[in-house]
């Protein structure tokens, strides 16, 4: 756990996502969960230690920011209004026994926490369209609809400290999954990032960093659409462009995720084909 800001605290060391939270005279407000049972209960305790939670976000529907909130029942769960469905859709997968047989041979100490009564699924229930503006023992937080690496992907703001959170908007000098959502909203929403001027941004994966990094991740983005692109041009069927995988990338996946790096660019052509061959049609 490391210390962001004069009260905004994150952990870089999980298997998952950068979780975090804010501390306030009136507790705590959290940002997304530890994907791993075990981290999520230890995550809890400490955080417990800070003040009684009394919000948490989720920044995306994905399992590596979502899993935790079942250790976090009785906690009011925030989610723009298109996690709701998306959220819901994955119960099956965070709570399952395939989950179960999986966490019997990656982590162990986590199996018996699945699907116990006592941690049930909880789910986002105050919902919002755009923004959010909250205040909570004087610290003003600003929760913020930037559609990109998923349609309802959100920020958390918090003008006071110069923190943003972006969830996986924004991964650090890791690989940028880019499975899913629409590559032009995400290029947009990192403008409306940079316009904030936050001094720290706490990315979905890697270490923290500044606005000087949002230049270099869009990028990262548009190397994705052109090389797409050359595969529209050259006549290549979707079919065609998945046995290509051209991986413009210059960084590689978390390490924990080794083996399914060249699935993942296969998944990053079947979501971009369709989109830029429509738009090279228009
Ligand atoms: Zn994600």
């Amino acid at each position: 756990m490391r210390q962001i800001s004069d009260h905004v605290f994150a952990e870089f060391l999980f298997w998952g996502c950068n979780p975090g939270y804010l501390t306030t005279p009136d507790g705590v407000f959290m940002i997304d969960t530890p994907q791993q049972p075990i981290d999520a209960i230890r995550w809890r305790e400490h955080i417990e230690t800070q003040g009684v939670i009394r919000h948490l976000v989720n920044t995306e529907p994905h399992i590596d920011h979502i899993a935790g909130n079942a250790y976090f029942s009785g906690v009011e769960v925030i989610g723009q209004r298109g996690m709701l469905p998306r959220y819901e859709e994955m119960v099956p997968r965070m709570d399952g026994e395939e989950r179960r047989k999986a966490l019997e041979e990656q982590d162990p100490n986590s199996s018996w926490l699945i699907a116990h009564p006592a941690y049930p699924p909880n789910p986002p229930t105050r919902l919002f369209d755009d923004r959010l503006a909250l205040d909570l023992g004087g610290q003003r937080i600003e929760v913020i609809h930037h559609p990109g690496h998923t349609p309802p992907q959100t920020s958390v703001w918090l003008p006071d400290e110069g923190v943003i959170f972006t969830g996986d908007n924004v991964f650090h000098h890791v690989k940028t999954f880019i499975q899913e959502g629409n590559p032009w909203q995400w290029l947009e929403s990192l403008d409306a990032i940079a316009a904030l001027e936050p001094a720290v941004i706490v990315p979905g994966h890697g270490e923290p960093c500044t606005t000087a990094y949002l230049a270099e991740q869009g990028e990262i983005i548009k190397a994705w659409i052109g090389a797409v692109e050359d595969l529209v041009r050259k006549g290549m069927t979707q079919e065609e462009a998945r046995t290509q995988r051209p991986n413009t990338d210059p960084y590689r996946i978390g390490q924990r995720l080794f083996p399914i790096e060249d699935g993942l660019n296969t998944r990053i052509i079947d979501n971009l084909y369709p989109r830029v061959r429509e738009r090279m049609a228009d």
